[in-house]
């Protein structure tokens, strides 16, 4: 049975569980048959298929309801796997590759004839990670080919970090799922490319860019990252260009102090409206969903897209939110949170009243 058709009477997923090696090997034998899949990672849950089989990866584009020109990072269980797929393994790579892997990073680099377009969507690059989830590890070297990847969640909204998540967005358009718990990191992986020039960073992620400079020295950071791309601009990495992340709510980041962020609240928002903010922010008149301390950027990414979709079940129409640090991987829990915004941004400070007088 294969529930990538469009249409039709719902197929059902297969719940499968982690722990269990023989719900793995069930997993890993669905892939090799050309079946999707979804997989814990310690960044979000993956919607997996055999990278090498054009049909599959085709079929993760349409269960996604993904653009055909967004291409999908490929993960793989070891680094014995990466030189068949490239083209060119410089010694930048292997620099990465051995700091960081496994874990939330991925790698562009040349690609090799064996990965198909596809895959890459036309790019002459193609996207490598290593995860460190213990079940995504257990399921690519169960699998024994390559496993092609983006989030699993539907095109456009906030990505998942629970099993519910997943079925939750995409039930019966893939095989089964395996279900290994909460994400860790919450955030999806950190993107550099070393295809061409000096390494750059495409999309900030679960390794932050404090850690890369430590091991490579220089790194660019593309303007993608904390801006909106101009009209006739062309994205690095195709997937920044569209809106992302995206609750249904209308999002607005509020940046500056603590005392600004409720003076703003105070004098704009109603008892209606959704309020994003840190643990120690306030306990207010509106409707509050925390996501984490503001000195544990961590803790905000772990959290972030699970308040997404909270906020969306609620039905609010309006949400503000307290802008998070550019810290650490406080710079992605940002880059998400801009995009889930539309880039509606404003500064607050100038609007804190003065400290009265005593
Ligand atoms: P997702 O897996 O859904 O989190 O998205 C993968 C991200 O990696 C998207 O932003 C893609 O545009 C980006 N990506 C994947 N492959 C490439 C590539 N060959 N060159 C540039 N960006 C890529
Ligand atoms: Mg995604």
């Amino acid at each position: 049975m294969n529930p990538k058709n469009e249409g039709g009477a719902a197929a059902t997923t297969l719940r499968l569980t982690a722990a269990r090696p023989e719900d793995v090997a069930h997993a890993a034998a669905l892939l090799r048959a050309g079946e999707l899949v979804a997989m814990p990672t310690e960044t979000v849950y993956g919607l997996a298929a055999n990278a090498l089989d054009p049909h599959a990866v085709a079929s993760i584009f349409t269960a996604k309801r993904r653009p055909p020109d967004n291409p999908l990072i490929v993960h793989i269980a070891a680094p014995e796997d990466i030189a068949p797929l490239v083209a060119a393994y410089p010694p930048a790579a292997q620099k990465l590759a051995a700091a960081f892997w496994p874990g939330p990073l991925t790698v562009i680099l040349p690609k090799s004839a064996l990965v198909p377009d596809l895959v890459s969507a036309g790019l002459p690059t193609v996207a490598l990670r290593i995860p460190a989830h213990p079940a995504a590890r257990a399921l690519l070297r169960a699998a024994g080919v390559p496993l092609a990847a983006p989030s699993a969640n539907r095109s456009g909204s906030p990505s998942p970090t629970t099993a519910a998540h997943v079925l939750a967005d995409l039930d019966g358009r893939l095989s089964a799922i395996l279900d290994g718990g909460e994400c860790s990191v919450g955030v999806e992986s950190t993107v550099v490319t070393l295809a061409e020039g000096p390494p750059c960073l495409l999309r900030p992620g679960g390794i932050p860019p404090e850690a890369l400079r430590a091991v490579l020295g220089e790194l660019a950071v593309s303007p993608a990252v904390t801006h909106a791309l101009q009209a006739g601009e062309t994205a690095q990495s195709p997937g920044m260009k569209y809106k992302h992340y995206a609750p249904q709510a209308e999002l607005t980041l509020l940046t500056g102090s603590r005392e600004a962020f409720v003076t703003y609240l105070k004098a704009h928002a109603c008892a209606e409206d959704g309020v994003l903010c840190f643990d120690e922010d306030f306990d207010g008149l509106w409707r509050r969903f925390s996501y984490g301390s503001v000195d544990d950027p961590a803790a905000q990414a772990q959290q972030l897209f699970a308040r997404l979709r909270e906020l969306d079940a609620q039905g609010l129409t309006r949400v503000f939110c307290h802008t998070p640090r550019q810290e650490g991987v406080g710079l992605a829990v940002y880059n998400r949170l801009l995009r889930a915004a539309g880039f509606r941004e404003l500064a607050v400070d100038e609007a804190a009243p003065a400290p009265q007088k005593t």
